[in-house]
């Protein structure tokens, strides 16, 4: 067979509620579907397409039309070559097995794990910078020049766990806890719908005084108010909260594995368990949300192997967008005094990410914004296309340090980030640099 088939069809439909509606009936009639960044020169600027295979393509066009979903479209998933990839680079000193790797890159094939290990492992400037660049090309032909941006609440720091690397854990006892209140909240949805944004980030530690019914309400007022996107980070919960947060209209839903080597997990998490956590996973997955998952880089003990293992799972597990920060040790943690994780090798786990998972969002996080001020602009030309704004009050801000010194993104550092990389602000957004200026 020939690996470089198509074996994917994109659907497009008319308009978000459509899409979401959609991609519901088609899993309710076991269609297998997913949600994928529409290709940029297809779409509206940051529209999710349904993915389908090729052998579900009429029937899946037959039930949407017969449910009256608009669609706008339907286009081959096209295997994306990098044509000249490899050529390009035939002056620089790269090793004939790195170059053999870029070759499968620039073919369009599936990479291995030990072809993904290699590429990590690389130290030698040509095989980094070549990597970052075949990264940077399957972006572009893939999402597009366009950064989405989106902003996030950090609307309550009490958390009922204790994850060893984390500044919220429920055991640091001189933090001072804090919730906002739904109005405080929607005072920050008004800003960032105002400002014109699509996404809203609402996340939190696992903080349990924030029942399935004050959940309910604040999901019901941003959807009545702003209509935006809603993207959910508040941990584990049950699959019929899940279930319930979907139908009120959540579309996304951030719940990283933050590393797959169980050993390593269960060491991070005292009081969490793998299974159950890809069990969550799994749940958001088949419930029809766009499905965020991500990993850290550099928690102790990691190796090259479980980094690249990371990667074939979020492949495995279709997630949609996946955030890679680099471990930020925090003040008062049992981690505190590890070593952070290291800059450049979060940036070769992005730019793999993007060349291995292909259609997905991946963030410049605010853990690299943390550690390096050119981190957002190093993530984006290394594969990277949103930006997350950390839109948490002034005055709760310092007590959500999830990591020690993390860094404030805003608007201008991600006008800074855009313009240095080379590439363009979404169309929705309202404001321009000189509006954002301190
Ligand atoms: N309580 C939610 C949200 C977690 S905070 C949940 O369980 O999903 C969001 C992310 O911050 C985490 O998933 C983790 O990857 C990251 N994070 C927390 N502490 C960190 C640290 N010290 N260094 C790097 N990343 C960290």
């Amino acid at each position: 067979m020939n690996k470089t088939e198509i074996k994917y069809y994109l659907i497009m439909a008319g308009s978000t509620s459509h899409m979401l509606r959609g991609d519901k009936l088609l899993k309710d009639k076991a269609v297998g579907t997913s949600l994928v960044p529409a290709p940029s020169e297809y779409g509206t600027v940051c529209a999710t397409a349904i993915k389908v295979k090729i052998e579900d393509k009429e029937i899946s066009e037959k039930i949407l039309r017969e449910n009256n979903i608009t669609i706008e479209g339907i286009y081959p998933d096209k295997p994306r070559r990098l044509a000249g990839l490899v050529e390009k680079l035939m002056d620089s000193v790269i090793s004939p097995e790195f170059m053999e790797v870029l070759k499968k890159i620039e073919d369009g094939e599936d990479l291995k794990e030990q072809d993904i290990v290699l590429l990590l492992s690389t130290e030698r400037k040509a095989e980094k910078e070549a990597l970052f660049h075949a990264a940077d090309r399957m972006r572009k032909e893939i999402v597009g020049d366009v950064v989405d941006i989106r902003g996030a609440v950090e609307f309550s720091n009490y958390c009922r766990k204790d994850c060893r690397y984390c500044g919220i854990r429920k055991s640091l006892d001189d933090l001072n806890r804090y919730r906002m209140c739904e109005d405080e909240i929607m005072e920050v949805v008004h800003h960032l719908h105002e400002i014109g944004l699509k996404t809203v980030i609402l996340q939190s530690g696992e903080d349990l005084w924030w029942t399935p019914e004050k959940i309910s309400s604040l999901i019901k007022r941003v959807k009545d108010e702003t209509k935006m996107n809603i993207t959910l980070s508040i941990g584990e919960r049950a699959k019929e909260e899940y279930e319930l947060y979907k139908n009120l209209g959540t579309n996304n839903f951030l719940l990283k594995i933050e590393t797959t080597n169980r050993k390593l997990f269960d060491f991070i998490h005292p009081d969490d368990d793998y299974d159950h956590r890809v069990k969550c996973s799994s749940w958001l997955r088949e419930l029809g949300y766009l499905n965020g998952s991500g990993n850290i880089i550099g928690l102790p003990g990691q190796t090259v192997e479980d980094i690249a293992k990371d990667i074939l799972f979020f492949k495995e597990m279709g997630i949609n967008m996946i955030g890679i920060g680099p471990f930020v040790p925090a003040k008062g943690t049992p981690l505190e005094g590890y070593p952070q994780g290291d800059i450049e090798m979060t940036l070769k786990a992005v730019a793999v990410t993007r060349i291995v998972c292909k259609r997905v969002f991946i963030p410049a996080t605010t853990a690299l914004a943390s550690l390096d001020p050119d981190g957002q602009t190093k993530a984006l030309k290394a594969g990277a296309n949103t930006i997350m704004l950390i839109n948490t009050p002034a005055k709760y801000r310092y007590n959500y340090q999830i990591y020690s010194d993390k860094n404030m993104v805003d608007l201008e550092s991600a006008f800074i980030a855009v313009e240095e990389s080379g590439r363009k602000m979404p169309p929705y957004l309202k404001v321009k640099r000189e509006d954002c200026i301190k």
